[in-house]
């Protein structure tokens, strides 16, 4: 008898022990540009921020040197507004370009062969990219605001500090179902009766775990609307949505488990176990956990954010006041680069949940057979062998992992 595998680490695991040679190569094939854009994007969205601050830089210099633009600007906040709006301008074009390029180009190679129209590539591109840059522009000059504001004044830290956890909580509980709404009109629907033949399984699955009071609740994606029906196996789902899949979502008396209608046609032990797999995380309350450790990282940040600015120096690399109304390039970079640091402790905190709730799925419904979910990972967009720099930001366990941590647990399997 096997030692129980680790909650906390990954367990040692070869995808050939899973996955046929034809597998691997279709995953490889399908996965490989996206990983190569996805980083290119990522190093490319970091030497624009440094253009974009060293830019910024120079706008500010010349404000401040012309003695006209500074009289007026001192102490009006319209005019130092418009400094302001180029940094986040700049600052958004950083940020976003070169992911919104690399999702362009990813969706014109697959959506269209899906949704059966191919559009022109022209059009295309300028429509998915300047529609999208621009939206981001806007949000994010008006949050860089915020921030800028709130870095600024620190003496306000016990009221920054509890709004941000009550702030937090409220989005999640509260507003979190209008938020969800509104998400929708892209992601996808809800399919009214799609729940039905299950239902009464599901709420059953929430009295093993000694919960009552949970929604369950069937959305279907975009594609699955388009098409009216669950996307041929062999395409990718548009969004998450279109493929079989659920997630957990809410806090108390609002907590859901969202099931795709993609995942209704799935056999019912593997719709059921991937059920209980979101009941465990709602049983073990990792929402919860993970809104907190997310505020208690956001209200991290600006602290930094604020020591650098009493310090000066990030600021003085790009020719900069602190915090002049210029900087918001500057606050990106800072943005960018406290998150690549600390995304690997909560992507690998978000892993050991995934175990934890596995484990806890196992120990509800029990597993007969592993292809009971390896199936489940077939799906052309599922990277079965990621590289170990997607590793160490995902928040789910490669499927090899996965499926090796079950095994250990006992579980059999029955394919050739
Ligand atoms: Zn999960």
């Amino acid at each position: 008898m096997q030692r129980r595998p680790s909650l906390w680490w990954p367990t040692p695991a070869r995808p050939q022990r899973f996955f046929s040679d034809a597998d691997l190569s279709a995953s490889l094939a399908y996965n490989h540009p996206l990983r190569r854009a996805g980083l290119l994007a990522a190093l490319s969205r970091l030497v624009l921020l440094v253009l974009a601050a060293r830019l910024a830089g120079l706008i500010d210099q010349a404000m401040a040197d012309d003695p006209a633009t500074s009289e007026t600007m001192l102490d009006s906040f319209s005019a130092s507004a418009i400094p302001a709006l180029t940094g986040g301008v700049l600052t958004a074009l950083a940020l976003r370009l070169p992911s919104n390029v690399a999702d362009a180009w990813f969706e014109y190679r697959h959506e269209p062969r899906v949704l059966g129209t191919v559009p022109s590539p022209v059009r295309w591109f300028l429509g998915v990219v300047t529609a999208t840059t621009l939206l981001f522009a806007a949000i994010s000059t008006v949050g860089s605001w915020a921030l800028f504001q709130l870095v600024g004044s620190r003496e306000q830290w016990p009221l920054i500090l509890s709004s941000a956890i009550v702030g937090s909580v409220i989005a999640v509980t509260a507003l979190e179902r209008s938020v969800r709404h509104w998400v929708k009109v892209r992601t996808g629907r809800i399919c009214e009766s799609g729940l039905d033949p299950a239902r009464a399984d599901f709420e059953h699955l929430a009295t093993l775990f000694g919960l009552d009071g949970i929604s369950f609740l069937c959305e279907r994606g975009r594609a699955s609307e388009t098409l009216d029906a669950a996307l041929p196996a062999e395409h990718s789902p548009v969004s998450m949505l279109d493929g079989a899949t659920a997630y957990t979502t809410g806090i108390g008396p609002n907590r859901r488990v969202v099931v795709s209608q993609k995942l209704m046609s799935e056999p019912p032990a593997t719709r059921n176990f991937v059920v209980a797999h979101e009941i465990a995380h709602v049983s073990a309350r990792h929402v919860l956990v993970q809104t907190l450790i997310g505020t208690t990282s956001a209200i991290a940040f600006v602290w930094i954010c604020a020591a650098l600015a009493a310090d000066g120096r990030p600021w003085a690399w790009f020719g900069m006041e602190p915090l002049s109304p210029c900087s918001l390039p500057i606050l990106a970079l800072i943005v960018t680069t406290y998150s690549a640091l600390v995304a690997p402790a909560t992507s690998w905190l978000a892993r050991s949940h995934e175990r934890q709730a596995d484990l806890g799925a196992f120990g509800a419904v029990g597993l007969q057979d592993l292809d009971v979910i390896r199936t489940l990972y077939l799906a052309p967009d599922i990277d079965l062998e990621p590289p170990w720099w997607v590793r160490l930001y995902s928040n789910h366990p490669t499927p090899a992992e996965r499926l090796e941590f079950l095994r250990r647990l006992g579980v059999g399997r029955s394919w050739a």
